[in-house]
């Protein structure tokens, strides 16, 4: 459920920006912001990001970090819902690494199978189940060094590891959340890791694992990568992108989606009579049109 809205939320409203002030903004970015100004512009953005999706969150159930190992290694490439469907199964049926270990390889490729890639997810279970047994006494570890290691774990996984199972500050870096902080100027760079450092120095190590789930959100909901919602977005005054999709509020509102739309539009100021005009609801996983990649997965690529 959204927060109450404090007295400031509810008589500050939210800039409306120009096309031409983003295009300075985009200018003075592009020329290398100085460091003081873009730590300032990152820090309103988090603020607005943080009151925007109060719900943001793992999408990926789990009891143990052990069952949030497997779940991340079944979401490269398919949605959380998809995975969420199969994990009841699998995690009663196989409940601890030596589980995995000493797992029957067809009946765990059934078991998988509706989540893709299901050849290569049992061989990476089987492997990540035997590799935690026998290096670590069925015990998954909880250091980055030690969890990258293993068969099936990236540095992108291990970070959800680390921030959701662990509260071990991490960012995660994929294709969603490195096309999200370009666009609003957090970095330019493209290699995951460097994007990691990057948004790492701009945000306070505390927040690192709810931000990436924060800016995740931002893009299933509002900042798609085709056509962003941009004229009924609340980071609109802070974003140099701003215009690269419709700011039209009527053509952005319908672009929203999400359990939470209508608190969205009503935070971008989306009046009531154009933000009833219509736009896709409810769906909490969405794949970008034409995009061939779930914006819900989370894990590395197998
Ligand atoms: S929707 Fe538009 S204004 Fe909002 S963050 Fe994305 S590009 Fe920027």
């Amino acid at each position: 459920m959204p927060p109450a809205r404090t007295l400031a939320a509810v008589t500050t409203p939210r800039r409306s920006p120009s096309l031409a002030g983003a295009a300075r903004l985009a200018r003075r970015v592009a020329a290398g912001e100085p460091p003081l100004g873009r730590a300032r512009r990152v820090g309103r953005m988090l603020r607005e990001l943080a009151y925007t999706h109060p719900d943001a969150h793992c999408e990926l159930d789990f009891t143990t970090p052990y069952e949030l190992a497997v779940a991340t290694v079944l979401s490269a490439q398919t949605t959380d819902v998809r995975v969420n469907e199969v994990t009841p199964t699998l995690f009663a049926r196989y409940p601890t690494p030596a589980d995995y270990a000493g797992a029957d390889r067809g009946e765990l490729e059934e078991l998988i199978r509706p989540t893709g890639f299901y050849r290569n997810k049992a061989a990476s279970l089987i492997g990540l189940g035997t590799a935690v047994v026998e290096k670590h006494d069925g015990v998954l570890p909880h250091t980055l060094d030690e969890l990258v290691a293993l068969p099936g774990i990236g540095r992108k996984t291990a970070n959800v590891i680390l921030g959701n199972a662990f509260d071990i500050p991490g960012i995660t870096v994929d294709t969603h959340f490195g096309r999200l902080v370009r666009r609003w100027g957090w970095t330019a760079e493209d290699d995951p890791v460097k994007v990691e450092h990057a948004v790492g120095a701009l945000v306070p190590r505390r927040d690192w694992t709810i931000v990436s789930h924060e800016v995740i959100f931002h893009g299933r909901r509002v900042c798609h990568a085709r056509k962003p919602a941009c004229g009924a977005c609340t980071l609109a005054a802070d974003c140099p992108s701003y215009g690269a999709g419709p700011t039209d509020p009527a053509q952005a509102a319908a672009l929203v989606n999400g359990p939470s739309r209508s608190w969205l539009l009503q935070l971008a100021g989306v009046p009531d009579d154009v933000a009833d005009g219509g736009g896709p609801v409810d769906d909490p996983v969405v794949v970008d049109a034409g995009s061939e990649d779930p914006v819900g997965a989370t894990a590395d690529v197998p």
